[in-house]
């Protein structure tokens, strides 16, 4: 049986489940058989117990006693992993309670450890139970142990336990998608969707096997075109427009077979063909779908404000011509830039953003696509007003754009996102339900200042209510490629900056947690991997520091979370 007993009484306390540790694998472990105070500092250690009346001796030798993880089958037996995950394991009569002996055998304190780094730092008492690669659908937490001893009697006796209790299991739900490189080409992202995929089978599930939790992915892993359809209003000022002379402000849109204009004061037909990058006044005027206005206005010269005009495309691309008055608000000029790209037979929807702190309101977001929902494309802003500036996001793979915390404001302006954070989740992301992944190349802060591995929007309900991110901003991640590819290095990253949207915390003191600032390049034993169980320091949070990071994973991250 599995017995996690008292190190002062020996007393058991049969295990149905055994929980992958917590702890650094080196730390806590005495290699002694009698009750020990530093084995039991961790919760999650177990030990072997044989009752076997007739062995006799003090010892029962380790190659009698075999604990194997094994892996459910689809036809719901327990199969061996290849090659076997075993540990063989010595037992030593007990003593008594009165100093006598006793006809029980325990073993040595045991853990259940889920990476192979682990395991070998401690082999005589770590049990590996991971992910198989052969079998990627396979769960940590759907496995199972099983001890087999064959008695003095000749009998063989077994006892099993899960891993994991599995009354208390949650799946983590993920969407992942990859950047390409270049729009259209498939296979141009950094890394591949089954590179990025595997990260999730293999690092996501050992780190988060140790909360009793695991990655599901809504999805399976896409690629996705780097978007440049989004088109943003005061970026990063939120000003409103001063309505100075000659303020117009223009995009073009790619694709489209023209778009309707409306005459405003100081507008003449060479203007208009002029503002649009029409060549001539005439290619406007005799358009056969002007052939309304004409009726109207025989005299080319005689043009009114609020007469309407259809302009062709010219050189591919039509532009959107608009002029703010003053004291527009950006929200204002992203719904009337919207309607005007309306009549171009797009789809196109105004945002109002959240307001960064010390700017006077929020950013508006224009997102343009085709009725059918593909992207289109935008390009050439221009703004002459001298307050409200148009910029288009211009994601790309590489030198991918994050809102950076170093800026006047803090923590509290990352929530805000970069426009090119905001094109990525406005285009793709299909529900809030889960944590939201980006692959890039090259992720690197607005503000130049650094380049860095990943980024993730915080719920950040430990703050004001007027600082916290907003959807479809929460919970979204950006990752580079050298923490999803196909190697073993940054193994940590994206489980910590997932681990920022579930836990909703900023950064642990310790350096053996997943949670620190700034997670291990590699694996080791020591490595940035744990995930504890008990409560832990965090910088910057408050009153809600020190925290036990599994029940603040249960609790904040509930609605990301579903049961097993
Ligand atoms: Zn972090």
């Amino acid at each position: 049986m599995f017995d996690n007993g008292d190190a002062n009484t020996g007393n058991d306390r049969t295990l149905t489940f055994l929980n992958v540790s917590n702890l650094v694998t080196t730390d806590n472990l005495p290699n002694g058989f009698g009750p020990d105070p530093d084995g039991t500092a961790d919760p999650d250690h177990f030990k072997i117990e044989i009752d076997d009346t007739g062995k006799g001796g003090g010892t029962i030798a380790a190659a009698e006693v075999t604990l194997e993880v094994l892996k459910p089958a689809a036809d719901g037996s327990l199969a061996a992993f290849n090659p076997p995950r075993r540990l063989q394991a010595e037992c030593r009569r007990v003593s008594g309670a009165t100093g006598g002996t006793e006809n029980k055998y325990r073993s040595r304190y045991l853990r259940l450890v889920t990476d192979s780094v682990d395991q070998a730092a401690n082999a005589d008492q770590c049990l590996l139970t991971d992910w198989d690669s052969t079998e990627p659908a396979i769960e940590i937490l759907d496995q199972v142990v099983r001890v087999t001893y064959v008695a003095s009697t000749g009998a063989t006796l077994t006892a099993e336990a899960d891993v994991g209790d599995r009354a208390d299991q949650r799946r983590i739900k993920l969407a992942l998608h990859v950047v390409r490189q270049n729009t259209g080409v498939a296979g141009s992202g950094p890394v591949t969707t089954a590179q990025a995929t595997t990260r999730v089978h293999s690092w996501y599930r050992r780190l988060y096997a140790q909360a009793g939790a695991a990655p599901r992915l809504v999805a399976a892993a896409d690629e996705v075109d780097p978007p440049r359809n989004l088109i943003v209003v005061s970026d990063n000022s939120g000003d409103n427009a001063t309505g100075n002379a000659d303020n117009w402000m223009r995009f073009f849109i790619r694709g489209v077979a023209g778009i309707q204009y409306r005459v405003v004061a100081g507008d003449t037909l060479s203007r208009i063909a002029q503002r649009h990058e029409v060549a001539s006044w005439q290619t406007i005027y005799q358009h056969p779908r002007n052939a309304g206005f004409r009726a109207n206005r025989p005299d080319p010269n005689r043009i009114y404000v609020g007469d309407d005009l259809f302009i062709p495309a010219a050189g591919g691309r039509v532009a959107v011509v608009y002029y703010p008055a003053a004291g527009d608000t950006p929200m204002t000029t992203a719904q009337a830039l919207a309607q005007r790209v309306q009549t171009a037979g797009l789809d196109a929807q105004a945002f109002q953003n959240a307001a960064r702190p010390g700017d006077p309101r929020g950013s508006a977001d224009l997102l343009v696509r085709q009725a059918d929902g593909s992207l289109v494309t935008l390009e050439d802003e221009t703004s002459r007003d001298t307050t409200q500036d148009l910029r288009i996001a211009l994601v790309t793979a590489t030198d991918f754009l994050v809102s950076s915390h170093n800026a006047a404001g803090g923590f509290a302006t990352h929530n805000i996102g970069t426009a090119e954070q905001r094109a990525l989740v406005r285009n793709y992301r299909s529900a809030n339900d889960h944590v939201e992944c980006f692959v890039v190349d090259t992720v690197r802060y607005d503000d130049l200042s650094t380049y860095i591995r990943g980024r993730s929007v915080i719920p950040m309900m430990f703050r004001p209510a007027a600082e916290r991110p907003v959807l479809p901003l929460l919970r979204s991640t950006y990752m580079a490629g050298n923490t999803m590819d196909g190697s073993n290095n940054n193994p940590f990253t994206f489980p910590h900056e997932s681990g920022h949207c579930i836990m909703d915390v900023y950064h642990a003191g310790n350096n053996r947690q997943l949670m620190r600032s700034g997670t291990s390049g590699a694996n080791a034993v020591n490595a940035s991997k744990r995930i504890y169980d008990s409560n832990v320091a965090f910088a910057g949070m408050g009153g809600a520091s020190p925290l036990n990071q599994v029940t603040r994973l249960r609790a904040s991250g509930a609605a990301v979370l579903e049961n097993w």
